[in-house]
């Protein structure tokens, strides 16, 4: 049995969506391609089990082999990042905040997070978002010439508005986040501190970034970015009364019955991000990023912070006469993909924008390395300051298709 006898119409759109993925620069930073262990574990049998509960404690019978399961994904996910405690259910990011939110505050509670015009991500208060609709929002963000975190603007706005709530944590912001001076802040000022580390969550495993486990109340993540798992969400911590909360939130409180192909497919990602070559491979991450940094920076590119200390950078486009839009669809047509992006300040609308964002994890996973960057930050430099001119585009799409066929993605669903 296969899918291109059963539903040909879903199984061409899967093939050709594979086909663009094995031939085109995914430079999306918050996308990444999973093993095929990972895929095997999610396209498997435990799609069908209704597990609603925790292990030892469901709802439902015939839960002995989910539960083996799910206790693997907690053990590793705990031994991963140094924590007491974890929950390994939420179905992505956003439901393992809205979770962290449901069990800790009440409507109307004041919460600080970061701009998202700053980087911040709309789950930390956006007016659209459930976060900025239920709670009382003061922002904080980056200052306007270093576009750092300014920590004593952090520490006088949670002074003067006592937020219930800081969160920390980011979706485009270049630089090392400092966990500690956050919990310093919230300690000052009675706050609980929540830090979503979903961008930076491999680097945090592999010790390339500074851990917020030891100083955050609750720690929250997506399992699908720089930590190279399936699609979702979990959170870590080591106070065991938050832990008892939050599992509460998230299982009546929020969801119904987990994704147990998800959860094993999680559990293998944890595995492997145990593994000594995990620390290599997120190491190649950040020297790809510095590499591409330092590359633009040649090229006379704008970066916002100048640079970066993990897996992205910020291009201000602004430089070369473009909007975020047009830089975005000049390189799709030549074969990269990127994501326009608001930078600090950025006088142009969320749907327009200043900048891209550019990101190395992807590109990593398929084996490239600093040589290669270098290419990659000279074409996105040729594309952007011809504003697409026809002859560039060609030049840089063979170049890219050649690098492409150079590190070739999922081999062996090649064949099927
Ligand atoms: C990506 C991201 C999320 C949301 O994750 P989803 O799985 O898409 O819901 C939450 N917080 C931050 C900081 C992110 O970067």
């Amino acid at each position: 049995m296969s899918l291109l006898n059963g539903d040909v119409e879903i199984y061409r759109a899967i093939q050709a969506e594979r086909k663009r993925q094995d031939g085109s620069l995914e430079l999306i930073a918050s996308e990444n391609f999973v093993s095929e262990d990972v895929m095997e574990a999610m396209g498997s049998v435990l799609t069908n089990k209704y597990a609603e509960g925790y292990p030892d404690k469901r709802y439902y019978g015939g839960c002995e082999h989910v539960d083996v399961v799910e206790k693997l994904a907690i053990a590793r996910l705990t031994a991963l990042f140094d924590a007491q405690f974890a929950n390994v259910q939420p179905h992505s990011g956003a439901q393992a905040n809205t979770a962290v939110f449901f069990s800790m505050l009440e409507p109307g509670d004041k919460i600080m997070g970061m701009n998202l015009s700053h980087g911040g991500h709309l789950t930390h208060g956006s007016p659209v978002n459930l976060s900025g609709k239920w709670f009382d929002v003061v922002a904080y963000g980056v200052s306007e010439d270093s576009h750092l975190i300014d920590y004593d603007e952090v520490e006088a706005i949670a002074l003067k508005e006592r937020p219930k709530m800081i969160i920390a944590g980011a979706s485009a912001y270049p630089r090392i986040i400092d966990f500690f001076k956050f919990k310093e802040i919230a300690d000052k000022t009675g706050a609980i501190l929540m830090v979503d580390m979903a961008h930076i969550a491999g680097l945090v495993a592999s010790g390339l970034h500074p851990s917020p486990v030891p100083y955050a109340d609750v720690v929250t993540s997506t399992t699908h970015k720089t930590l190279r798992g399936p699609r979702g969400g979990i959170v870590v911590t080591n106070d065991e009364d938050v832990m008892k909360k939050i599992n509460k939130a998230v299982f009546p409180g929020i969801q119904g019955g987990p994704l147990m192909h998800v959860i094993a497919a999680k559990a293998v990602s944890f595995k492997e991000a145990l593994q000594p070559d995990f620390k290599a491979y997120t190491q190649q991450i950040v020297s790809n990023a510095s590499k591409l940094a330092k590359t633009l920076l040649e090229t006379g590119a704008r970066l916002v912070s100048g640079g970066t200390d993990n897996h992205l950078v910020l291009l201000d486009v602004r430089a070369w006469g473009l909007t975020g839009k047009e830089a975005e669809h000049l390189l799709e047509e030549a074969g990269i993909t990127v994501n326009k992006n608001t930078i600090p300040y950025d006088p142009e609308s969320p749907f327009v924008t200043s900048g891209i964002r550019i990101g190395t994890a992807a590109v990593t996973t398929r084996g490239m390395k600093e040589k290669d960057m270098e290419l990659i930050g000279r074409a996105i430099a040729d594309i952007l300051k011809s504003k697409g001119d026809p002859a560039v585009t060609k030049r840089v799409q063979e170049t890219i298709q050649q690098l492409c066929r150079e590190y070739p993605l999922y081999q062996e669903l090649l064949v099927r």
